[in-house]
């Protein structure tokens, strides 16, 4: 059976942009319901920490340099299905590929600082979610 729950990263150039707002537009418009959210800027052992599956890739370390370049925004969003409908609305890894009308396609720069993180799989959205926030911070 697929989770009711994904998490999500505003990534720093969409934030520096001014995209923090219309991305959470577009959360909400997808049927969404954010059920915790913060603003940090991540360290360096905290990006390598969240990426540790790609550290074997060419792109590693700079994208924890770029992860760690600003402040993001993380949160949990609820949704029945929310993994895959979540991925949907955020579009291709690459903006190019991505559809018109999602997410990366209208936020993003380029494959690196492509606006947004949407988790993979139930069990990582679980991972993640525990990650960067305690019982306490999840209504
Ligand atoms: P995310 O995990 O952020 O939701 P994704 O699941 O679509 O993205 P992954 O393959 O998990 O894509 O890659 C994680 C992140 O690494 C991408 O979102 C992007 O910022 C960066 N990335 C992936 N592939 C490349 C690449 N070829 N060149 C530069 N950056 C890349
Ligand atoms: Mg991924």
């Amino acid at each position: 059976m697929s989770g009711n729950i994904t998490f999500t990263i505003i990534k720093p150039t969409a934030v520096s942009q001014g995209y923090i707002g219309p991305i959470l537009n577009k959360i909400h418009q997808g049927g969404f319901r954010i059920s915790a959210m913060r603003m940090l800027w991540l360290t360096r052992g905290e990006a390598e920490h969240f990426y540790e599956v790609h550290k074997e890739r060419p792109f590693y370390t700079d994208l924890v340099d770029f992860m760690t370049s600003g402040p993001i925004v993380v949160a949990i969003l609820n949704k029945e299905n929310a993994v895959e409908d979540y991925r949907k609305l955020i579009g291709a890894t690459d903006p190019e590929k991505a559809e018109e009308g999602t997410i990366r396609k209208e936020f993003a720069k380029s494959m690196q600082e492509n606006a947004v993180h949407g988790s993979d799989s139930d069990e990582n959205a679980n991972i993640e979610s525990s990650f960067f926030f305690s019982g306490l911070q999840r209504f």
